[in-house]
């Protein structure tokens, strides 16, 4: 068995699987009981010590918390039934940030912990997971992250989150596509000779670190529910793209968390939806669509969802149910939404609320994860409005920042002899 410190500094498994918590502890009945009179950084630590608890100080773990946390989630009714669980009030505005900065905190301490080897993170992304994962990491001492991400195929407004950065935060622009550069982080993984002179690791939502804090959300919501007598049936709807954020969901579920059920939201990439329907895993290459952070084709969480429910169809079924909506739809959803309530969601927002206005029953109330700011995809946003969209202080800032970025073929060997330059120059690791 893997320490959790093995699994943070690795991110991988030796034989290349995923890392699963053995046990998972419940809490206690009398939290749930009290839950809505806790702010959101009480409850994500007593979620937290739940998971990391046996391997990480009480204090050093509350200091964890309470940095990553230093942003609120709020939960926004948009009609009687239906609320928003706002999760882009962060640095980059995405949920994805609460993963990110958690795990760059929790390797930052075994690191010193382990007080040896400096650690480099390699990250690919298509938009939105470098731009988190890199502003987790910013400062960061002993840590060095290299954010791959494909030449010309990301928004300006994504590109300038990571490539602005400076200090331990190196982006590297690949001349190829989105799997290029994911190849060249898994063959650097698997190259015997880096992984003798480097201690490498993978910041993408295999990493415990940065999927399980994802978990704080759900418990959050409920309270927030809680709180205003809406507690009863509860059913949570999660856009999903690689499942990291639901997987979270059901592990709260799985600790007591009293969600009745969870809804994973997909785009035209419905491949879960088709494995509820019919039973057969049928992975296939993603397609673009508006909501792209969820244009995956081949989930890599969804072995842990399998795992989690004893490979039975029939029990994910039971409190897993699925929707998917094309472009058309989406845009619809979020024109329609903004004209009657007023309320704007994002391409991938409105994906979760539209699967509970349509799979919503008597007596329950819904709440989806807005998983980001609309600002961030303003181009399609007001294209389906009409209307222009505030752009917070934040995004600006980025904008008016300069880009440095490092060229990259897709060969590995250009990477391969990029890392170990870069190594050896630093006077280090060799
Ligand atoms: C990453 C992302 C998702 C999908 O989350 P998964 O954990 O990969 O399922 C949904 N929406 C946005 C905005 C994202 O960035």
């Amino acid at each position: 068995m893997a320490s959790l410190q093995d699994a943070v500094v690795k991110g991988l498994a030796s034989d290349k699987g995923l890392f699963m918590p053995e046990t998972i502890k419940p809490l206690p009945k009398e939290f749930f009981d009290t839950i809505e009179t806790l702010s959101f950084r009480e409850i994500a630590c007593r979620v937290a010590d739940a998971f990391f608890g046996e391997d990480v100080p009480a204090d050093t773990l509350k200091d964890i918390v309470y940095d990553t946390l230093s942003f609120d989630a709020p939960l926004v009714r948009v009609t009687d039934r239906i609320y928003s669980l706002e999760l882009f009030h962060g640095p980059t505005l995405a949920f994805k940030d609460v993963g990110g900065r958690f795990m760059a905190r929790l390797l930052g301490y075994f690191i010193r912990k382990q007080g040896q080897k400096d650690v480099d993170v390699l990250v690919a992304t298509s938009g939105d997971t470098g731009s988190a994962v890199a502003n987790g990491f910013l400062g960061v001492e002993g840590v060095h992250v290299y954010v791959l991400y494909p030449k010309g195929k990301v928004s300006e407004i994504q590109e300038k989150q990571f490539t602005t950065l400076g200090r331990n935060i190196t982006a590297l622009e690949v001349d190829g596509t989105f799997d290029d550069c994911q190849a060249l982080v898994k063959s650097a993984f698997m190259d015997k000779e880096l992984n003798e002179r480097l201690l490498l690791t993978s910041a993408n939502s295999i990493n415990v670190a940065r999927f399980l804090p994802q978990a704080f959300y759900y418990f959050h919501a409920y309270a927030q529910l809680k709180k205003l007598g809406k507690a009863d049936r509860v059913v949570a709807c999660v856009p999903s793209g690689n499942f990291g954020n639901i997987t979270a969901g059901l592990f709260g579920k799985y600790m007591g968390l009293p969600i009745g059920r969870f809804i994973a939201a997909n785009n035209k990439n419905d491949i879960f939806y088709q494995y509820l329907q019919t039973g057969v895993y049928t992975p296939r290459p993603a397609v673009a669509t508006i909501a792209n952070a969820m244009d995956v084709g081949d989930p890599s969480n969804f072995a842990r969802v399998l795992d989690l429910y004893g490979n039975s169809h029939e029990a994910i079924a039971a409190e897993i149910s699925g929707a998917a909506y094309t472009d058309e739809q989406i845009s619809e959803t979020l024109k329609n939404v903004y004209t009657d309530t007023g309320y704007l969601l994002d391409p991938h927002g409105a994906c979760g609320y539209r699967a509970l206005e349509e799979g919503l029953k008597p007596g329950e109330t819904g709440v989806f994860l807005e998983t980001a700011h609309p600002a961030k995809f303003f181009e399609t946003v007001e294209s389906i409005i009409g209307d222009k969209v505030e752009i917070p202080a934040r995004l600006k800032a980025f904008m008016k920042a300069e880009k440095k970025s490092f060229p990259m073929t897709k060969a590995f060997e250009d990477f391969k002899r990029y890392l170990l330059i870069r190594a050896t120059a630093l006077g280090f690791k060799v």
